[in-house]
C-alpha cells in the first residue's frame, strides 16, 4: 500500500469508510461509483449500501510557519490511512503587504483632496497578521473539506511547541540536562531552530552541538534561554570561560549576528505559539473532542516509532501515546497559491495604472511599448483549472497525446494550457475539466522507500 486512501460517500451523499486505491479502481472501472471531487480524491457510489458508520478516525494536525501536516489515523490501528502536506504563503503575502505600503506610502506626499486622520485605530482582539492568519484559515478550509468526506472522531492538534514558562529559566544543569529528559529536550530543540542548526561560532554543521553561554557562568551569565546558545566542542572549549566580545575580538560580524538574535531570543516562539493556540481554538468550533499536543513528545513517539522527520509523520505522532504505523508513504501535497488578485487594473513599480509594459528592445536600444491584452472573454475554463487535454497532432515542442494539465489563459475557442513548461493553445473541444482553480496547486510528494524500511508499511 502506498498511496493515500480514497474517501468514498453513499449515493445519497452520506459519509462511508475510506477504501483503498485498488478497490476504488474496481468500483469505478465496474460502473459502481463515480468520481467526485480529484483533490482529495473522493467517489460517490451509484448503488444504495449500509450508510451506517461509526466515525473511527483521527485527524491530526501539525501547524507549521511554512509546511502544516494533516494526517487520518485509524484508531483501531493507530495507523495512517491518508496524510497532506499544506504549504503555505505566508511570506508571499508579507512581501505583497509591503508593496501595499510602499505604494500608499508615495500617495502620501502627492497632492490629492484632504482626508481626515483617522485616530485610534485599535487592533481587535485575537487579531493576527495577514501572513499568519493565512494559515489559521487554510487550515480551518481543510479541516472543513475532510469533514464533510471523511467520519472522524476526534481532532488532534500539535498546540504548543516550546514551554515559554520552564523557558525562562532553564535549569540546564544535573541529571536532566545530562540525560536529556522531555524537558532537556525542548530546550535543546528550540535552540536549535532558533540558531539555525549550527555552531555560532564557526557555523560547522551535522557535528553534536553542546548548549553554551554566550555570557560564561563564571562571569555571573545567566541560564535565561537568552543567554543560551549552541557551538561544536572545539569552539566551546576554545572559548572557555572568555566573554564574548573578548573571544570574538577579531571577527566583529559574528558578534554582531549573534548580539541581533539574542534580543529576538523569545519573541520568535512566542509568534509560533500564538498560530498554534489560535488553530486550536479555530478547531473546537466542530463539535468534536479535541486534543493538544505538545512539540516534545511528538517527537519522542516519532523517534520511538522508528520514522523519519517529515511534515506529514510529525502530524501523525500528534497526541498519542502509542507507536504510529504507516500505510501509505506518499502524501498529497497542497501549496497555497491564493486566488490572484482583485486588482481591476494592475499596477507598476511606481503605483500607477500598467496599461502598458515598456521594454528596450535589445537589439536596437529603443524603448518599445507593448500593449497588454485586455479581457477576453471567458470559456467554460478560468486560470488555475486541473484539465485532462488530447492533442490530436504534434505541437512544436509537445508530441500528440493526452495530457493532464492546468490553465494558464482562457481563451475565446478554448483555452491555453501549459504541458511541460510550454504554452499549448487548444479547443475547448479537446478538454476537459478535472478539477475547478480552488486557490491550491495540488502534487504528491513521494519519499523514499530507505527511510521507511524501520517500519511496518
Ligand atoms: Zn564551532
Amino acid at each position: 500500500m502506498i498511496t493515500n486512501s480514497v474517501f468514498v460517500l453513499s449515493k445519497n451523499g452520506k459519509i462511508l469508510k475510506p477504501t483503498t486505491p485498488v478497490r476504488a479502481r474496481i468500483l469505478q472501472s465496474q460502473g459502481k461509483a463515480k468520481k467526485l471531487n480529484l483533490f482529495p480524491f473522493t467517489l460517490i457510489l451509484e448503488s444504495m449500501v449500509d450508510e451506517n458508520v461509526e466515525p473511527y478516525l483521527e485527524l491530526r494536525i501539525d501547524p507549521g510557519s511554512k509546511i502544516t501536516g494533516f494526517s487520518l489515523v485509524d484508531l483501531n490501528k493507530n495507523e495512517v490511512i491518508w496524510a497532506m502536506e499544506l504549504e503555505h504563503r505566508g511570506l508571499a503575502i508579507k512581501m505583497e503587504m509591503l508593496t501595499r505600503a510602499g505604494v500608499r506610502r508615495s500617495r502620501r506626499s502627492r497632492r490629492l483632496r484632504y482626508r481626515k486622520k483617522r485616530f485610534e485605530r485599535k487592533k481587535p482582539q485575537g487579531w493576527l497578521p495577514p501572513s499568519l492568519r493565512h494559515r489559521l484559515l487554510t487550515t480551518e478550509t481543510w479541516i472543513k473539506r475532510l469533514l464533510k468526506v471523511t467520519p472522524i472522531k476526534s481532532i488532534a492538534i500539535e498546540s504548543v511547541k516550546f514551554d515559554l514558562q520552564k523557558m525562562e529559566t532553564p535549569n540546564i544543569e544535573g541529571i536532566e540536562y545530562q540525560q536529556g529528559t522531555l524537558f532537556g529536550y525542548t530546550l535543546r530543540e528550540v535552540l536549535l531552530e532558533h540558531w539555525g542548526r549550527e555552531c555560532v561560532y564557526c557555523g560547522k554543521t551535522n557535528v553534536p552541538l553542546q548548549i553554551e553561554h554566550i555570557n560564561p557562568r563564571s562571569l555571573g551569565g545567566s541560564d535565561r534561554f537568552s543567554n543560551l546558545t549552541l557551538s561544536c566542542e572545539k569552539c566551546n572549549q576554545k572559548k572557555g570561560n572568555k566573554p564574548v566580545e573578548q573571544f570574538l575580538k577579531n571577527k566583529g560580524e559574528i558578534l554582531q549576528k549573534i548580539k541581533a538574535h539574542q534580543k529576538k531570543s523569545l519573541s520568535d516562539a512566542a509568534t509560533v505559539n500564538s498560530t498554534r493556540k489560535a488553530i486550536f481554538e479555530m478547531a473546537q468550533q466542530f463539535g468534536l473532542p479535541v486534543m493538544s499536543g505538545d512539540g516534545a513528545s511528538t517527537k519522542m513517539i516519532r523517534i520511538k516509532s522508528g520514522l523519519p522527520k517529515l511534515h506529514w509523520i510529525d502530524s501523525a505522532c500528534v497526541g498519542t501515546s502509542e507507536i504510529v504505523k504507516l500505510r501509505i508513504c506518499q502524501p498529497l501535497r497542497a501549496t497555497c497559491t491564493g486566488h490572484g488578485t482583485r486588482l481591476v487594473q494592475r499596477m507598476n513599480a511606481k503605483g500607477f495604472p500598467a496599461i502598458a509594459s515598456i521594454k528596450k528592445n535589445p537589439m536596437t536600444g529603443k524603448k518599445e511599448v507593448k500593449l497588454v491584452a485586455k479581457n477576453q472573454k471567458y470559456t467554460h475554463a478560468t486560470a488555475g483549472d486541473y484539465v485532462v487535454c488530447t492533442l490530436l497532432k504534434d505541437r512544436k515542442h509537445v508530441r500528440w497525446g493526452i495530457y493532464r494539465a492546468r490553465v494558464k489563459t482562457p481563451t475565446p475557442k478554448g483555452v491555453e494550457v501549459l504541458i511541460n513548461g510550454h504554452r499549448i493553445s487548444l479547443d475547448r473541444r479537446h478538454v476537459k475539466l478535472i478539477h475547478q482553480s480552488d486557490g491550491y496547486e495540488y502534487s504528491f510528494t513521494t519519499i523514499d522507500q530507505d527511510l521507511l524500511r524501520f517500519s511496518a508499511i
